[in-house]
């Protein structure tokens, strides 16, 4: 048909997105991603980086093979803005690009107006969030290898909805597992902003006494409402100041910046709202949103597995109403998101998510899904190949 899709953000949900346009079309359709990244940095098995065990370039996927094998144009600039009604979107570097059908999949950004102090110079250099994979991700295994032994490493867990609900209960798994080896006088404390784990409770429960006993702190209903970067000290609602060797503050989200000053983040002026069916927003026509920048359904996390699922839902969809006809009527998709509670031994959540078409959402299939009975060097194999599998999906 000759149409024209841009796609902005190359991260889980926009790789894959622009991919399945493609082969979905026979090629058909033009797909322009831009992304200002020069290549994808994953926050899956990011937590191993920390951990010491992977580095940087484990994590890292050129975008070359979307261009090479499925004709994707890749242009490295930031969208800074978007016409919906002119159908075109504005680049940082000044460019302009028309579209037929627009998909954003921006991710998340930090509401960092929740925190007055990180707003100080320098303040966001030294407490590190390392929630979006790259060079925060580098940096707080610098802080974790500088600290001496006996300090305190502080990870503060923002208010949920958040990406990846289990992985700051991973990230903890993960910092003790050093200490373990290298710091055994080192100590880890949560400060959850929620009332109770959100993912693997009691998997990360029996993990934390196996492994780490005495050396893992868990704290819920500890909302940070205040950072003071200079001395590391994190200030919280209700309970006293605490300072830390390394303080790992991961702050409250919501959609990426440009699909909240286009004016989609619709629910509670934080995430998007979409029609299931075909990741339109409620908002602006032509123009679909998915990944973690969307308002979810229940029971649905913000992970990469689920952007990848939505990617894929989304360019069949687009492909079908750019050629006039009806989009697919009954997603069904999985979501599976390991988390390694040693180097070695992993644990699962899984659930099946089907499109209910009375109350217009996805929910989860009763029954299909579920947890690992116990942690296993097995799921660890298992969860390394998930990896693979998922970049070479979104990317290859
Ligand atoms: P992203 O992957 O973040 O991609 C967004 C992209 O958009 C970025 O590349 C960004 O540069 C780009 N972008 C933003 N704004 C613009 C703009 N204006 N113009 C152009 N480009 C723009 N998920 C799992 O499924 N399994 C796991 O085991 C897992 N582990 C995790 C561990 C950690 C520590 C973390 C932090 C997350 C983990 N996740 C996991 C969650 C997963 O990383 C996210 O859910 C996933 O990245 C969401 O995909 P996305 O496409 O919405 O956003």
């Amino acid at each position: 048909s000759g149409a024209k899709v841009v796609v902005v953000g190359g991260g889980y949900g926009g790789a894959t997105a622009a991919k399945y346009v493609r082969l979905f079309s026979d090629h058909g359709v033009q797909v322009t991603l831009v992304e200002p990244n020069a290549a994808f940095v994953s926050c899956p098995i990011s937590n191993l980086v920390i951990q010491g065990s992977k580095t940087l370039a484990d994590i890292t996927t050129p975008y070359d093979n979307l261009a090479k094998r499925h004709g994707v144009k890749i242009v490295r600039d930031r969208v800074a803005s978007i016409d919906p009604d002119k159908r075109t979107v504005k680049l940082a570097g000044g460019a302009e690009l028309p579209y037929d059908r627009l998909i954003l999949s921006p991710g998340i950004d930090f509401m960092w107006d929740s925190l007055p102090g990180m707003a100080k110079p320098g303040a966001q250099d030294k407490v590190l969030h390392a929630w979006k994979a790259g060079a925060q991700t580098v940096a707080l295994r610098q802080q974790l290898e500088a600290m001496p032994d006996g300090g305190v490493y502080a990870l503060s867990i923002p208010q949920a909805p958040y990406r990846c609900p289990p992985g700051p209960y991973e990230r903890a798994c993960m910092v003790a597992n050093y200490f373990k080896k290298a710091k055994p006088r080192s100590k880890v404390v949560i400060f959850d902003a929620n009332d109770d784990i959100q993912s693997k409770k009691g998997l990360f429960m029996k993990a934390w006494k196996e492994h780490y006993d005495g050396m893992i702190d868990y704290r819920p209903k500890h909302k940070v409402v205040d950072v003071d970067a200079a001395t590391n000290t994190l200030k919280f609602e209700f309970n006293d100041d605490f300072k830390a060797a390394v303080a790992n503050v991961v702050p409250n989200m919501r959609a990426g910046e440009i699909a909240v000053k286009t004016g989609l983040a619709t629910a509670n002026g934080r995430w998007c709202e979409v029609d299931f069916l075909t990741f339109e927003s409620k908002a602006h026509k032509n123009l679909h949103v998915l990944g973690d920048a969307i308002q979810i359904a229940p029971g649905m996390p913000k992970s990469g597995h689920m952007a990848n699922q939505h990617g894929k839902t989304c360019a069949a969809a687009v492909v079908s109403l750019l050629a006039g006809k009806a989009p697919p009527s009954l997603p069904i998709y999985a979501n599976t998101c390991y988390s390694f509670v040693t180097d070695e031994d992993v644990v699962h959540v899984a659930s099946v998510h089907r499109y209910d078409a009375d109350k217009k959402t996805m929910l989860p299939v009763p029954g299909a899904g579920g947890v690992s009975v116990a942690a296993s060097e097995l799921e660890g194999r298992y969860a390394h190949a998930w990896a693979r599998n998922i970049w070479a999906d979104s990317l290859a």
